[in-house]
Protein backbone atom coordinates (compact mmCIF):
# COMPACT_ATOMS: atom_id res chain seq x y z
CA UNK A 1 0.00 0.00 0.00
CA UNK A 2 2.81 1.91 -0.34
CA UNK A 3 2.40 5.39 -2.00
CA UNK A 4 5.06 7.31 -3.65
CA UNK A 5 3.11 10.47 -4.59
CA UNK A 6 -0.54 11.10 -3.23
CA UNK A 7 -2.57 14.21 -4.16
CA UNK A 8 -5.94 15.51 -2.49
CA UNK A 9 -7.52 18.67 -4.43
CA UNK A 10 -11.06 20.08 -4.97
CA UNK A 11 -11.66 21.34 -1.64
CA UNK A 12 -10.88 23.42 0.91
CA UNK A 13 -7.94 23.07 3.48
CA UNK A 14 -8.07 24.26 6.74
CA UNK A 15 -4.08 23.84 7.55
CA UNK A 16 -3.50 24.99 11.32
CA UNK A 17 -0.67 26.03 10.18
CA UNK A 18 1.29 29.49 11.80
CA UNK A 19 -1.31 31.83 9.93
CA UNK A 20 -3.92 28.94 10.05
CA UNK A 21 -4.74 29.27 6.42
CA UNK A 22 -7.85 28.01 5.16
CA UNK A 23 -6.75 27.25 1.60
CA UNK A 24 -10.18 27.98 -0.94
CA UNK A 25 -9.75 25.67 -3.66
CA UNK A 26 -6.99 24.12 -2.37
CA UNK A 27 -4.85 20.90 -2.51
CA UNK A 28 -2.13 18.92 -0.74
CA UNK A 29 0.68 16.87 -2.17
CA UNK A 30 2.49 13.71 -0.43
CA UNK A 31 5.25 12.46 -0.64
CA UNK A 32 5.85 8.72 0.80
CA UNK A 33 4.58 9.76 4.37
CA UNK A 34 5.51 13.52 3.92
CA UNK A 35 3.46 16.61 3.05
CA UNK A 36 5.13 18.37 -0.17
CA UNK A 37 2.96 20.65 -0.90
CA UNK A 38 -0.17 22.26 0.12
CA UNK A 39 -1.55 25.33 -1.51
CA UNK A 40 -4.27 26.69 -4.90
CA UNK A 41 -4.76 23.33 -6.62
CA UNK A 42 -4.71 25.93 -9.42
CA UNK A 43 -1.03 25.43 -8.86
CA UNK A 44 -0.83 22.23 -8.76
CA UNK A 45 0.88 21.54 -12.48
CA UNK A 46 3.48 22.64 -10.95
CA UNK A 47 4.28 19.44 -8.94
CA UNK A 48 5.24 16.24 -10.22
CA UNK A 49 2.49 13.85 -11.40
CA UNK A 50 0.71 12.19 -8.37
CA UNK A 51 0.62 8.37 -8.48
CA UNK A 52 -2.98 8.53 -6.73
CA UNK A 53 -5.14 11.49 -6.54
CA UNK A 54 -8.21 11.95 -4.69
CA UNK A 55 -11.24 13.97 -5.76
CA UNK A 56 -12.09 15.62 -2.26
CA UNK A 57 -15.12 17.66 -3.80
CA UNK A 58 -17.68 18.07 -1.27
CA UNK A 59 -15.56 17.47 2.19
CA UNK A 60 -13.55 19.69 4.06
CA UNK A 61 -9.61 18.83 4.36
CA UNK A 62 -8.05 19.32 8.33
CA UNK A 63 -4.78 17.69 9.77
CA UNK A 64 -5.62 14.60 11.74
CA UNK A 65 -7.13 14.79 14.77
CA UNK A 66 -4.87 14.26 18.28
CA UNK A 67 -6.71 12.63 21.21
CA UNK A 68 -4.52 13.14 24.12
CA UNK A 69 -5.77 10.79 26.60
CA UNK A 70 -7.44 7.64 25.62
CA UNK A 71 -7.78 3.87 27.51
CA UNK A 72 -7.50 1.22 24.49
CA UNK A 73 -8.67 -1.41 27.22
CA UNK A 74 -11.90 0.38 28.08
CA UNK A 75 -13.51 0.04 24.65
CA UNK A 76 -14.39 -3.76 25.96
CA UNK A 77 -16.39 -2.13 28.94
CA UNK A 78 -18.37 0.06 26.91
CA UNK A 79 -21.47 1.36 28.80
CA UNK A 80 -20.24 -1.05 31.34
CA UNK A 81 -20.51 1.66 34.56
CA UNK A 82 -22.96 4.34 33.91
CA UNK A 83 -24.67 6.59 36.14
CA UNK A 84 -21.84 6.37 39.00
CA UNK A 85 -18.79 8.22 40.51
CA UNK A 86 -15.36 7.78 39.56
CA UNK A 87 -14.22 5.87 42.80
CA UNK A 88 -17.13 3.46 42.67
CA UNK A 89 -17.15 3.28 39.08
CA UNK A 90 -13.49 2.58 39.30
CA UNK A 91 -13.98 0.16 42.49
CA UNK A 92 -17.13 -1.89 41.35
CA UNK A 93 -16.76 -2.17 37.49
CA UNK A 94 -13.91 -0.76 35.69
CA UNK A 95 -10.84 -2.14 38.01
CA UNK A 96 -12.87 -5.88 38.56
CA UNK A 97 -13.64 -6.12 34.95
CA UNK A 98 -9.64 -5.03 33.87
CA UNK A 99 -8.84 -7.25 36.22
CA UNK A 100 -10.46 -10.27 34.78
CA UNK A 101 -9.08 -9.57 31.02
CA UNK A 102 -7.69 -12.46 29.84
CA UNK A 103 -5.67 -13.58 26.54
CA UNK A 104 -6.66 -11.38 23.74
CA UNK A 105 -9.32 -9.41 25.64
CA UNK A 106 -6.47 -6.32 25.34
CA UNK A 107 -5.59 -6.58 21.91
CA UNK A 108 -9.30 -6.71 20.79
CA UNK A 109 -10.32 -4.03 23.28
CA UNK A 110 -8.03 -1.75 21.76
CA UNK A 111 -8.78 -2.83 17.59
CA UNK A 112 -12.49 -2.12 18.41
CA UNK A 113 -10.87 1.22 19.90
CA UNK A 114 -8.92 1.97 16.92
CA UNK A 115 -11.27 1.00 14.34
CA UNK A 116 -14.05 3.67 15.94
CA UNK A 117 -10.88 6.53 16.39
CA UNK A 118 -10.23 6.19 12.76
CA UNK A 119 -13.87 5.88 11.89
CA UNK A 120 -13.90 9.59 13.59
CA UNK A 121 -10.97 11.18 12.28
CA UNK A 122 -8.40 10.40 14.95
CA UNK A 123 -5.16 9.63 13.49
CA UNK A 124 -2.36 9.92 16.67
CA UNK A 125 -3.49 9.30 20.47
CA UNK A 126 -1.93 8.63 23.79
CA UNK A 127 -2.90 5.56 25.55
CA UNK A 128 -2.36 6.11 29.41
CA UNK A 129 -2.45 3.11 31.46
CA UNK A 130 -1.55 -0.50 29.98
CA UNK A 131 -1.29 -3.01 32.62
CA UNK A 132 0.69 -5.88 31.85
CA UNK A 133 -2.19 -8.27 31.78
CA UNK A 134 -3.82 -6.69 28.65
CA UNK A 135 -0.75 -7.94 26.49
CA UNK A 136 1.33 -4.93 25.49
CA UNK A 137 3.19 -6.53 22.46
CA UNK A 138 -0.28 -7.73 21.05
CA UNK A 139 -1.50 -4.25 21.49
CA UNK A 140 1.43 -2.60 19.63
CA UNK A 141 1.62 -5.27 17.29
CA UNK A 142 -2.73 -4.04 16.35
CA UNK A 143 -0.90 -0.21 16.32
CA UNK A 144 1.72 -1.60 13.51
CA UNK A 145 -0.59 -2.94 11.40
CA UNK A 146 -3.98 -0.22 12.11
CA UNK A 147 -1.69 2.57 10.32
CA UNK A 148 -2.58 4.67 13.48
CA UNK A 149 0.16 6.72 15.61
CA UNK A 150 -0.04 5.79 18.91
CA UNK A 151 2.29 6.67 22.79
CA UNK A 152 1.64 3.57 24.38
CA UNK A 153 1.87 4.02 28.56
CA UNK A 154 3.02 1.21 30.27
CA UNK A 155 1.11 1.69 33.97
CA UNK A 156 3.83 2.15 36.50
CA UNK A 157 2.68 1.54 40.55
CA UNK A 158 3.74 0.20 43.58
CA UNK A 159 0.57 0.73 45.97
CA UNK A 160 -2.62 -0.60 45.21
CA UNK A 161 -4.68 2.48 46.14
CA UNK A 162 -6.47 6.13 44.14
CA UNK A 163 -7.33 8.64 46.55
CA UNK A 164 -6.98 6.51 49.22
CA UNK A 165 -4.59 4.72 51.82
CA UNK A 166 -6.47 2.01 51.22
CA UNK A 167 -5.73 -1.25 49.01
CA UNK A 168 -8.54 -0.65 46.83
CA UNK A 169 -7.55 -2.03 43.23
CA UNK A 170 -9.24 -5.38 42.17
CA UNK A 171 -5.81 -8.24 42.62
CA UNK A 172 -6.07 -8.53 39.00
CA UNK A 173 -4.76 -5.05 38.26
CA UNK A 174 -1.70 -4.90 40.51
CA UNK A 175 1.50 -5.06 39.73
CA UNK A 176 5.12 -4.26 41.52
CA UNK A 177 7.01 -1.08 41.41
CA UNK A 178 10.15 -3.19 39.76
CA UNK A 179 8.52 -5.55 37.51
CA UNK A 180 6.42 -2.28 35.60
CA UNK A 181 9.77 -0.15 35.53
CA UNK A 182 11.47 -2.99 33.74
CA UNK A 183 9.08 -3.45 31.75
CA UNK A 184 8.51 -0.03 30.43
CA UNK A 185 12.22 -0.08 29.38
CA UNK A 186 11.57 -3.33 27.67
CA UNK A 187 9.08 -1.86 25.77
CA UNK A 188 10.60 1.13 25.48
CA UNK A 189 13.48 -0.76 23.50
CA UNK A 190 11.52 -3.18 21.31
CA UNK A 191 8.56 -0.96 20.19
CA UNK A 192 9.93 2.88 20.82
CA UNK A 193 10.07 4.49 16.95
CA UNK A 194 8.60 1.00 15.40
CA UNK A 195 6.29 0.98 12.39
CA UNK A 196 8.04 4.04 10.49
CA UNK A 197 8.21 5.96 14.08
CA UNK A 198 4.02 5.84 14.71
CA UNK A 199 4.64 3.91 17.78
CA UNK A 200 6.08 5.83 20.85
CA UNK A 201 6.67 4.11 24.43
CA UNK A 202 5.94 6.64 27.94
CA UNK A 203 5.76 5.73 31.41
CA UNK A 204 2.02 5.55 32.66
CA UNK A 205 2.35 6.58 36.42
CA UNK A 206 -0.65 5.44 38.26
CA UNK A 207 -2.58 8.31 39.65
CA UNK A 208 -2.09 9.07 43.48
CA UNK A 209 -2.27 6.44 45.85
CA UNK A 210 -0.98 4.02 43.03
CA UNK A 211 2.93 5.28 43.90
CA UNK A 212 5.35 6.13 46.63
CA UNK A 213 7.06 9.69 46.34
CA UNK A 214 10.07 7.77 45.29
CA UNK A 215 8.44 5.74 42.37
CA UNK A 216 7.42 9.27 41.22
CA UNK A 217 11.15 10.25 41.35
CA UNK A 218 12.59 6.71 39.48
CA UNK A 219 9.48 7.85 36.88
CA UNK A 220 10.90 10.73 36.33
CA UNK A 221 14.36 10.11 36.16
CA UNK A 222 13.54 6.80 33.82
CA UNK A 223 11.77 8.96 31.91
CA UNK A 224 14.69 11.56 31.27
CA UNK A 225 17.24 8.90 30.65
CA UNK A 226 15.56 7.07 28.00
CA UNK A 227 14.37 10.57 26.82
CA UNK A 228 10.51 9.50 26.32
CA UNK A 229 7.21 10.92 28.28
CA UNK A 230 5.31 10.61 31.19
CA UNK A 231 1.24 10.38 31.34
CA UNK A 232 -0.42 10.20 34.65
CA UNK A 233 -4.32 11.13 35.96
CA UNK A 234 -4.24 14.36 37.73
CA UNK A 235 -6.73 16.24 40.27
CA UNK A 236 -9.46 14.64 38.37
CA UNK A 237 -11.79 14.18 41.34
CA UNK A 238 -11.53 15.99 44.38
CA UNK A 239 -10.56 13.21 46.12
CA UNK A 240 -7.30 13.56 44.56
CA UNK A 241 -6.88 17.39 46.09
CA UNK A 242 -7.73 15.60 49.46
CA UNK A 243 -5.27 12.74 49.65
CA UNK A 244 -2.36 15.01 48.24
CA UNK A 245 -3.02 17.24 50.87
CA UNK A 246 -3.54 14.82 53.46
CA UNK A 247 -0.68 12.28 52.56
CA UNK A 248 1.94 15.42 51.31
CA UNK A 249 0.43 18.57 53.06
CA UNK A 250 0.23 20.01 49.04
CA UNK A 251 -1.82 20.67 45.72
CA UNK A 252 -1.45 17.73 43.51
CA UNK A 253 0.45 19.38 40.75
CA UNK A 254 2.84 20.97 43.55
CA UNK A 255 3.70 17.16 44.96
CA UNK A 256 4.46 16.28 41.36
CA UNK A 257 6.86 19.44 41.11
CA UNK A 258 8.43 18.47 44.52
CA UNK A 259 9.01 14.85 42.90
CA UNK A 260 10.44 16.29 39.31
CA UNK A 261 7.39 15.20 36.90
CA UNK A 262 6.29 18.56 35.67
CA UNK A 263 7.90 19.43 32.65
CA UNK A 264 7.53 19.65 28.75
CA UNK A 265 7.65 15.31 28.26
CA UNK A 266 4.19 15.13 30.51
CA UNK A 267 0.58 15.07 29.93
CA UNK A 268 -1.63 15.09 32.79
CA UNK A 269 -5.27 13.52 32.30
CA UNK A 270 -8.42 15.96 33.43
CA UNK A 271 -7.07 18.44 35.41
CA UNK A 272 -10.55 19.09 36.72
CA UNK A 273 -9.65 20.34 40.49
CA UNK A 274 -6.32 22.21 39.76
CA UNK A 275 -5.62 25.99 41.26
CA UNK A 276 -4.18 29.03 39.43
CA UNK A 277 -1.37 28.16 41.72
CA UNK A 278 -0.86 24.82 39.89
CA UNK A 279 -1.81 26.41 36.32
CA UNK A 280 1.70 28.40 36.95
CA UNK A 281 3.77 25.27 37.66
CA UNK A 282 2.38 23.81 34.99
CA UNK A 283 2.63 26.54 32.52
CA UNK A 284 6.24 27.42 33.72
CA UNK A 285 7.53 23.90 33.41
CA UNK A 286 5.39 23.33 29.82
CA UNK A 287 3.45 20.59 30.48
CA UNK A 288 0.55 19.75 29.37
CA UNK A 289 -3.43 18.96 30.15
CA UNK A 290 -5.41 16.29 28.55
CA UNK A 291 -8.99 17.74 29.21
CA UNK A 292 -12.12 15.58 28.50
CA UNK A 293 -14.85 17.53 29.25
CA UNK A 294 -17.46 14.05 28.81
CA UNK A 295 -16.35 11.81 30.74
CA UNK A 296 -15.69 14.71 33.65
CA UNK A 297 -19.51 15.29 32.71
CA UNK A 298 -20.65 11.99 33.22
CA UNK A 299 -18.51 10.55 36.19
CA UNK A 300 -19.56 13.92 37.58
CA UNK A 301 -16.19 14.75 38.32
CA UNK A 302 -16.58 18.58 37.97
CA UNK A 303 -15.80 21.25 35.41
CA UNK A 304 -12.08 21.92 34.60
CA UNK A 305 -11.37 25.32 34.60
CA UNK A 306 -9.95 25.09 31.01
CA UNK A 307 -10.03 28.85 29.42
CA UNK A 308 -8.60 29.88 32.90
CA UNK A 309 -5.67 27.73 32.75
CA UNK A 310 -5.10 28.35 28.93
CA UNK A 311 -5.17 31.91 29.88
CA UNK A 312 -2.26 31.22 32.56
CA UNK A 313 -0.36 29.78 29.57
CA UNK A 314 -0.73 25.65 30.04
CA UNK A 315 -0.93 23.66 26.49
CA UNK A 316 -4.81 22.20 26.57
CA UNK A 317 -5.04 19.09 24.77
CA UNK A 318 -8.60 17.00 24.30
CA UNK A 319 -9.20 13.48 25.39
CA UNK A 320 -12.54 10.89 25.07
CA UNK A 321 -11.01 9.01 28.11
CA UNK A 322 -12.60 5.13 27.69
CA UNK A 323 -15.75 2.94 26.99
CA UNK A 324 -17.16 3.22 30.53
CA UNK A 325 -16.40 6.81 30.81
CA UNK A 326 -17.34 8.87 27.59
CA UNK A 327 -18.73 6.25 26.52
CA UNK A 328 -17.17 6.57 22.89
CA UNK A 329 -13.90 7.65 21.27
CA UNK A 330 -15.21 10.27 18.72
CA UNK A 331 -13.38 13.17 18.89
CA UNK A 332 -15.42 15.65 16.62
CA UNK A 333 -18.21 15.05 19.50
CA UNK A 334 -15.62 15.86 22.29
CA UNK A 335 -14.82 19.20 20.47
CA UNK A 336 -18.87 20.63 20.62
CA UNK A 337 -19.01 19.23 24.13
CA UNK A 338 -15.39 21.11 25.09
CA UNK A 339 -16.86 24.60 23.99
CA UNK A 340 -19.96 24.32 25.11
CA UNK A 341 -19.70 23.15 28.54
CA UNK A 342 -16.81 26.46 29.01
CA UNK A 343 -19.71 28.63 27.25
CA UNK A 344 -22.53 27.48 30.04
CA UNK A 345 -19.75 27.31 33.00
CA UNK A 346 -18.81 31.35 32.29
CA UNK A 347 -22.02 32.33 30.63
CA UNK A 348 -19.69 33.87 27.79
CA UNK A 349 -20.09 32.42 24.42
CA UNK A 350 -17.05 33.89 23.24
CA UNK A 351 -14.57 31.56 25.71
CA UNK A 352 -14.09 28.06 23.83
CA UNK A 353 -14.73 29.94 20.08
CA UNK A 354 -14.99 26.58 17.85
CA UNK A 355 -10.95 27.86 16.30
CA UNK A 356 -10.02 27.34 19.69
CA UNK A 357 -11.42 24.28 20.32
CA UNK A 358 -10.04 23.06 16.76
CA UNK A 359 -6.77 24.04 17.97
CA UNK A 360 -7.12 22.12 20.65
CA UNK A 361 -8.02 18.45 18.65
CA UNK A 362 -4.82 19.75 16.52
CA UNK A 363 -1.66 21.44 16.79
CA UNK A 364 -2.11 22.01 20.51
CA UNK A 365 -2.69 18.06 20.89
CA UNK A 366 0.71 17.89 18.89
CA UNK A 367 1.90 20.18 21.24
CA UNK A 368 1.12 18.34 24.19
CA UNK A 369 2.69 14.98 22.48
CA UNK A 370 6.25 16.90 22.07
CA UNK A 371 4.98 16.14 18.23
CA UNK A 372 4.51 19.63 16.98
CA UNK A 373 7.41 19.47 14.66
CA UNK A 374 5.76 16.32 12.91
CA UNK A 375 2.25 16.68 13.27
CA UNK A 376 -1.05 18.64 13.80
CA UNK A 377 -0.93 20.87 11.14
CA UNK A 378 -0.85 20.42 7.03
CA UNK A 379 2.35 22.45 6.42
CA UNK A 380 5.13 21.31 3.67
CA UNK A 381 7.78 18.57 5.83
CA UNK A 382 5.14 17.45 8.36
CA UNK A 383 3.81 14.38 8.69
CA UNK A 384 1.02 13.40 6.28
CA UNK A 385 -1.70 12.62 8.65
CA UNK A 386 -4.59 14.77 7.54
CA UNK A 387 -8.58 13.25 7.23
CA UNK A 388 -11.60 14.73 4.71
CA UNK A 389 -15.03 15.39 6.12
CA UNK A 390 -18.20 15.57 4.53
CA UNK A 391 -19.80 18.46 3.96
CA UNK A 392 -22.45 17.25 1.60
CA UNK A 393 -25.10 16.05 4.38
CA UNK A 394 -28.71 17.74 5.57
CA UNK A 395 -27.28 18.13 8.58
CA UNK A 396 -23.91 20.31 7.28
CA UNK A 397 -25.81 22.48 4.66
CA UNK A 398 -25.42 25.15 4.01
CA UNK A 399 -21.24 24.62 4.28
CA UNK A 400 -20.02 28.91 5.13
CA UNK A 401 -17.69 28.35 7.64
CA UNK A 402 -16.36 24.83 7.87
CA UNK A 403 -14.33 25.62 10.96
CA UNK A 404 -17.90 26.61 12.91
CA UNK A 405 -19.20 23.10 11.12
CA UNK A 406 -16.39 20.66 12.16
CA UNK A 407 -16.98 21.95 15.98
CA UNK A 408 -20.59 22.62 16.01
CA UNK A 409 -22.31 20.60 14.02
CA UNK A 410 -20.10 17.78 11.97
CA UNK A 411 -19.86 13.86 13.91
CA UNK A 412 -17.12 11.38 13.68
CA UNK A 413 -19.18 9.68 11.27
CA UNK A 414 -19.03 12.39 8.70
CA UNK A 415 -15.48 11.53 8.45
CA UNK A 416 -14.90 10.14 4.73
CA UNK A 417 -11.08 9.64 4.25
CA UNK A 418 -8.32 9.26 6.72
CA UNK A 419 -4.77 9.11 6.03
CA UNK A 420 -1.84 8.47 8.31
CA UNK A 421 1.57 8.88 7.61
CA UNK A 422 1.01 9.01 3.76
CA UNK A 423 -0.70 5.85 4.29
CA UNK A 424 -4.93 5.75 3.29
CA UNK A 425 -6.20 3.94 6.02
CA UNK A 426 -9.73 5.05 5.17
CA UNK A 427 -11.27 5.56 1.80
CA UNK A 428 -14.95 6.34 1.45
CA UNK A 429 -15.24 4.78 5.26
CA UNK A 430 -14.04 1.54 5.13
CA UNK A 431 -11.25 0.77 6.83
CA UNK A 432 -8.30 -0.97 4.85
CA UNK A 433 -6.17 -1.71 7.24
CA UNK A 434 -8.61 -3.46 9.98
CA UNK A 435 -11.26 -5.99 9.63
CA UNK A 436 -14.37 -4.44 10.98
CA UNK A 437 -16.70 -7.28 10.80
CA UNK A 438 -14.06 -9.81 12.71
CA UNK A 439 -13.44 -7.19 15.31
CA UNK A 440 -16.71 -6.59 15.92
CA UNK A 441 -17.29 -10.21 16.54
CA UNK A 442 -14.40 -10.62 18.95
CA UNK A 443 -15.57 -7.85 20.57
CA UNK A 444 -19.01 -8.71 21.29
CA UNK A 445 -17.87 -12.32 22.26
CA UNK A 446 -15.12 -11.42 24.93
CA UNK A 447 -17.20 -8.78 26.15
CA UNK A 448 -20.26 -11.24 27.09
CA UNK A 449 -17.14 -13.60 28.32
CA UNK A 450 -15.94 -11.08 30.08
CA UNK A 451 -18.95 -9.70 32.00
CA UNK A 452 -20.07 -13.42 32.74
CA UNK A 453 -16.39 -14.10 34.13
CA UNK A 454 -16.76 -10.89 36.01
CA UNK A 455 -20.12 -11.45 38.04
CA UNK A 456 -21.33 -8.29 37.02
CA UNK A 457 -24.71 -7.63 36.70
CA UNK A 458 -25.68 -5.51 33.79
CA UNK A 459 -29.70 -6.21 33.01
CA UNK A 460 -31.64 -2.92 32.56
CA UNK A 461 -33.28 -1.11 34.92
CA UNK A 462 -36.75 -1.75 33.52
CA UNK A 463 -38.39 -5.22 33.14
CA UNK A 464 -36.95 -6.92 30.15
CA UNK A 465 -39.86 -8.60 28.31
ZN1 LIG B 1 -8.49 8.17 32.04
Amino acid sequence: MELVSLSISGAPIITMDPHRRVIKDGAVVIQDNTIAYVGKAAELHRMPQAEFEIDANGTVVLPGLIDTHVHLAQALLRGCADDTSLIDWLQKFVWPLQGNFEGEDGRVSSELCMLEMIESGTTTFLESLLHSRYGFDGIAESVQRSGMRGILSKTVMGLPGYGTEQSIMHPGMIEDAETCLREVEAHFKRWNGAANGRIRVWYGARSLGGCTPELYKLIASGAKRLGTGVTMHLSEVQEDVRYAKKQFGRMPAEFMDQVGLVGPNVVFAHGVWLTEKEWQILARKEASVAHCPSSNMKLASGIAKVPEMMQAGVNVGLGCDGGPSNNCYDLVREMKAASLLQKARLLDPLVMRAELVLEMATIKGAKALGLQKEIGSIEVGKKADLILISIRKPHLTPAFNPVSHLVYTAQGSDVETVIIDGEIVMENRIVKTLNEEEIIRNANERGAKLLERTGIDLSPKWVLH
